[in-house]
């Protein structure tokens, strides 16, 4: 009989938020793939889980992705950890999701921490429909996801890195208009968590005015939200 894959998501900044099923997982399994395996030893420490760790990133996925399918075939548990949050959301983990489930083995994906659900929740935009873009290409398709975000009717969000962030937020003014609504969250359940609400060009004003530090999430009006308020 095949082993299971079990997807566990990580906390992204407070250690609390891992579940208690994603610990005892963690416990039960095999072993567990990492993306970075010093980041996770830290939190397999934390949580007093002695297990091998095996690397599993961007870099390796393609070829150890045989090996890991013919080891859970042959009834190994194996548990995927990215860095932070839930593994395949702008992290590795597709991959190997793909084939485990087209070789019949069985995934059990756990519910737990990811950073773009506090984000969209504390940017108050409706959150009924959402799309979720990621990060954006930085240099061959930008421009033409640009002009698509322009015509995306749903509040969508994306991932960027603090370095990025004024250019993306001042990109997104020239193709969305100046002065659409969005949110910046930075350093989600951390201790200098910050959740900024305004226009566009607001929170580029107001993220030019200080160093920015940690990690980003930006969540923006859809169009259609935007055109219904100006109709208004
Ligand atoms: N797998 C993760 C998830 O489920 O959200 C995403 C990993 S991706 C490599 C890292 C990006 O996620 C960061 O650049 C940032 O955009 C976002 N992110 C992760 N942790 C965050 C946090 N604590 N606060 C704000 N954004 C965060």
């Amino acid at each position: 009989m095949s082993g299971q894959l079990y997807i566990v998501p990580t906390p992204i900044g407070n250690l609390e938020d891992i579940t208690l099923r994603a610990i005892n997982v963690l416990k039960s399994v095999d072993f567990i793939l990492a993306e970075d395996t010093r980041t996770s030893l830290f939190l397999l420490k934390h949580l007093g889980i002695e297990k091998q760790l095996k690397s599993y990133h961007q870099h390796n996925e393609h070829k150890i992705l045989e090996e890991i399918v013919s080891m859970l075939n042959s009834g190994k548990n194996i548990a995927l950890i990215s860095d932070a949050g839930t593994p395949g959301i702008s992290d590795p983990g597709f991959l190997l999701l793909r084939e485990a489930l087209a070789q019949g083995v069985s995934v059990v994906s756990l519910p737990g921490p990811t950073a773009f659900v506090p984000a969209l929740l504390n940017s108050g935009l409706p959150c009924n429909e959402f799309s979720f873009y990621g990060f954006l290409p930085q240099k061959k398709g930008r421009q033409t996801k640009l002009k698509h975000l322009a015509s995306e009717e749903k509040t969508f969000v994306l991932y960027e890195s603090p370095f990025r962030l004024i250019k993306l937020l001042n990109e997104l003014s020239e193709h969305l208009g100046s002065g659409r609504k969005a949110s910046v969250s930075r350093e989600l359940t951390k201790l200098f968590e910050e959740n900024k609400r305004g226009t566009l060009q607001e929170l580029a004003a107001y993220f030019s005015s200080k160093p920015i530090k940690g990690e980003i999430v930006v969540v923006v009006q859809g169009n259609k939200n935007a055109e219904t308020e100006a109709d208004d």
